[in-house]
């Protein structure tokens, strides 16, 4: 990068916020994916004009940029694919308003996920979204992704609770979008269009957030199978049964005992899959719908319907469902996480077709995610140094998700397209619905300099 343009960056944002040794950048040269480029600059933003100058220089030089929250992202979005300055957003997460009357939350958009919750506990409400990576992950990361969680079969995932935010646009305009009223409807849903933009539309300074008051009382069990189609079959019979559980998540025999290895959380290591399921809201409902839960899968021939004693067993069981993906990655080298989703009712047919396509091609296989969503994370465990492996995976990854699209479900239920997903996404979508989202970016971004090679090629 030109000395000017260094120089330029260091009087928007001081000396010490802006990095330009390589040892200095490694950090964000990389996501929780596979891809990886070093940036020619770093920059750690506090206010919005600083990036909306930023914006200004990177369009006068022709500078591409790329916006990153903690870098947690699972499909390359915070990768500075064609270099340039990678858009630190980690200092700005301050708080800036409390409305409990009319339960919203607005932040600044490095603000750490679960920072929200003790602050709205104070009025009894609470942030539903709550990704595996709610402790790290940030609220811009979470709406550039429309992040999901553990929660989101009952209350929704990001999407379902922005409702204004900041946005710096590319060329520099700062603009704010949406409103706070419960209804609004003047003008296009621009704000929606930002929840899961990945980064290529604008760069969020502010959000405005939804919350909700905090259920009284939670029911939590785990549900222990010996097959995988149990298990899977259990998840349409419970939605069919009339309950809606505000956590149905599945892990199968590989990624228990990926789980107990790491950190004994009480998982049956020797069941081929369980549900970990909870319900909550008034005591009584919360009871009642656990005792259908419990009938549902009594007719699938569960092994065990162990119900947790007190929060000390139930934290300790979502704590092992959020380990999960730390714990598979001590089994090899390497693995491969896909997110591909299908409706519920098509669960049983995506477990087993899974499982065929790991015996195809002779891999090993763990599943694990938000079952109640659909949406489960088949994980190749590999290592990625053995070429004959990584080709093996390679044609497994394309026939799972060619499996998700036959099945009218969608190649990612919540880790965004980025860099990994890029050349499936045309599959999907159709070579219209690529040229939609190419003419959008235009609109917005009409040199392609903030965050390029994404999701989707320019031409
Ligand atoms: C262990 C683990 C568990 C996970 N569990 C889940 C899960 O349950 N559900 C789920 O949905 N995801 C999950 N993820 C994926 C990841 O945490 C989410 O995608 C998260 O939303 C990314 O947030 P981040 O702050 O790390 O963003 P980054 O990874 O830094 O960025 C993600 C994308 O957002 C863009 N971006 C970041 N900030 C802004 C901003 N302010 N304005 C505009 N664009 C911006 C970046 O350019 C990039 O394209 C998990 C990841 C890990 C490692």
């Amino acid at each position: 990068m030109k000395k000017s343009h260094i120089d330029e960056l260091i009087t928007i944002f001081g000396k010490e916020q802006v990095l330009t040794e390589p040892e200095d950048m490694i950090a964000y040269s990389y996501d929780a994916s596979h891809a990886e480029t070093e940036p020619e600059a770093v920059v750690f933003a506090t206010t919005t004009e600083q990036i909306s100058e930023l914006m200004k220089l990177a369009y006068r030089e022709h500078i591409p940029v790329t916006p990153r929250g903690q870098g947690s992202g699972l499909s390359g979005g915070s990768v500075p694919l064609k270099k340039g300055i990678v858009l630190s957003m980690d200092k700005m997460q301050n708080v800036i308003e409390f409305d409990p009357a009319n339960r919203l939350i607005t932040v600044e958009a490095g603000l750490t996920t679960s920072d929200i919750d003790p602050i709205a506990a104070e009025a009894n409400l609470f942030y539903p979204p709550d990704p595996g990576s709610v402790t790290f992950s940030t609220i811009g990361g979470n709406v550039a992704e429309n992040a999901g969680g553990l929660r989101g079969l009952k209350y929704g995932v990001t999407k379902d609770y922005v409702k204004m935010m900041k946005v710096v646009l590319p060329q520099g305009d700062i603009v704010t979008l949406g409103n706070k009223c419960v209804k609004h409807v003047a003008g296009f849903n621009m704000e929606g269009i930002f929840v899961g933009s990945e980064g290529l539309l604008g760069i969020m300074t502010e959000v405005t957030l939804a919350l909700l008051p905090i259920p009284q009382h939670h029911e939590s069990a785990l549900a222990i199978f010996d097959s995988l189609d149990d298990a899977a079959q259990s998840v349409s019979d419970i939605i069919a049964a009339g309950v809606t559980p505000s956590t149905m998540e599945f892990m199968d025999n590989i990624t228990i005992n990926a789980i107990q290895n790491f950190q004994d959380c009480g998982l049956p290591r020797d069941a081929e899959a369980v549900l970990l399921i909870e319900t909550d809201g008034e005591e009584n409902s919360a009871v009642n719908e656990m005792a259908k839960v419990e009938e549902a899968v009594s007719k699938n021939n569960v092994r065990k319907f162990a119900r947790a004693r007190d929060m000390t067993e139930r934290d300790l069981l979502f704590a092992g469902r959020r380990i999960a993906l730390n714990a598979l990655a001590n089994v090899k080298p390497n693995l491969i996480l896909e997110d591909a989703t299908v409706m519920r009712s098509k669960l049983p047919e995506m477990v087993s077709g899974i499982v065929n396509i790991a015996t195809k091609y002779d891999l090993q296989v763990g599943i694990f995610g938000h079952a109640g969503d659909g949406n489960l994370h088949p994980t190749f465990l590999i290592d990625m140094k053995d070429k004959d492996e990584m080709g093996r995976t390679e044609k497994a990854v394309t026939e799972l998700f060619q499996l998700a699209i036959d099945l009218d479900g969608t190649i990612s239920g919540e880790h965004g397209i980025g860099v990994e997903k890029k050349p499936f996404l045309e599959n999907q979508i159709g070579a219209e619905g690529i040229r939609l989202l190419q003419n959008i970016k235009k609109t917005f971004d009409p040199e392609n300099l903030l965050n390029p090679g994404k999701m989707f090629d320019m031409v």
